[in-house]
């Protein structure tokens, strides 16, 4: 087993994740990419998940060349209810140990009138949910053992309701619900690992852009400071993170002392003439 130090004692900066083992999920686009090539300018050892092999290869290249201090794949999907262990596995195999848990990815789901599809809510479920119970599960033991880090990315959408992302909201809800309700367990239980829960707006990445950029009004914010901040928000062992932090922030204290006016800005924020029913 490798000899790593442990992040029980908060780091001053992201340096401090050099030679740590991390795993990020997701990590073939978006923000798990970003986060994948921020990790590796900081000498981190990485471990990256999602489906597709082609694009986790060209990941794992970058990643080499900016320097991670190791980097390689696991390709599957999450609805797979055996694969999260598979990974957490791998790492243990790899490195004997690990320092922190990046769960970030996500399935697919429509930007539109929930259309009564059930079954669709239940597979959303096990990607967007159960699979980070899963993993978190699994790798559990190397995280106390190391005295590690989950980060677990969420949503405004996680936090207060918006329309014509029923499921993916619900699914993020039940994040915070589940790693609120563990992060007291772990206090309780003096288990020194830390749980940062990232509550994000608008970030433009290219599926979120492709799927509601004719029906809102906001501009996206930069996925590569978003993947900083995430990983800045892990190594500092926060609760909570909230970027962008003026809208995320005046959002939750708006939904806590006027949620009506609220609901009200939220609806007039979407052109839901653009909403075509599916
Ligand atoms: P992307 O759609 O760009 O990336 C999603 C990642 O998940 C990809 O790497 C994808 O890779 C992987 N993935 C998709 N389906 C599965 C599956 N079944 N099993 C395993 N992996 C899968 O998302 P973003 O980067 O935009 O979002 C990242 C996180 O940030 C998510 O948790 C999202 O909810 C959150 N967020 C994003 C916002 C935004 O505006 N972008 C706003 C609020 C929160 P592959 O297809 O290869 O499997």
């Amino acid at each position: 087993m490798q000899a790593v130090p442990a992040l029980s004692s908060a780091p001053s900066s992201p340096e401090m994740l050099r030679g740590k083992r991390v795993i990020v999920t997701g990590a073939s686009s978006g923000i798990g990419e970003q986060m994948a090539y921020h990790l590796a300018r900081m000498e981190a050892h990485l471990l990256l998940t999602a489906r597709r092999e082609a694009k986790l290869q060209k990941v794992v290249e970058r990643c080499l060349e900016l320097g991670a201090a190791s980097a390689s794949y696991v390709s599957g999907s999450m609805e797979d209810t055996t694969f999260p262990e598979v990974v957490v596995k791998e790492a243990e195999n790899t490195w004997g140990g690990l320092d922190m848990l990046i769960l970030n990815h996500i399935g697919h789901s429509f930007f539109n009138y929930f259309n009564g599809d059930v079954g669709h809510v239940r597979k959303l479920l096990e990607t967007n949910f159960l699979s980070y119970v899963a993993m978190t599960t699994a790798a559990l033991p190397m995280l106390k053992e190391n005295e590690g880090s989950v980060v677990v990315v969420s949503s405004m959408a996680g936090k207060i309701g918006t329309p014509f992302v029923a499921p993916y909201s619900a699914t993020k809800f039940a994040l915070d619900g589940f790693f609120s309700s563990l992060r007291h367990e772990f206090i309780i239980d003096k288990v020194n690992v830390s749980i940062t829960l990232c509550i994000l707006g608008y970030i433009d990445t290219e599926n979120a852009v492709r799927a509601v950029s004719h029906a809102i009004r906001d501009t996206p914010a930069p996925k590569e400071e978003c993947a900083l901040e995430i990983i800045k928000s892990g190594a500092l062992r926060q609760r909570e993170l909230h970027y962008p932090s003026w809208v995320v922030g005046s959002l939750v204290l708006l939904r806590d002392i006027a949620p009506d006016f609220l609901d009200r800005s939220i609806r007039s924020n979407y052109k839901v003439e653009n909403i075509k029913r599916t």
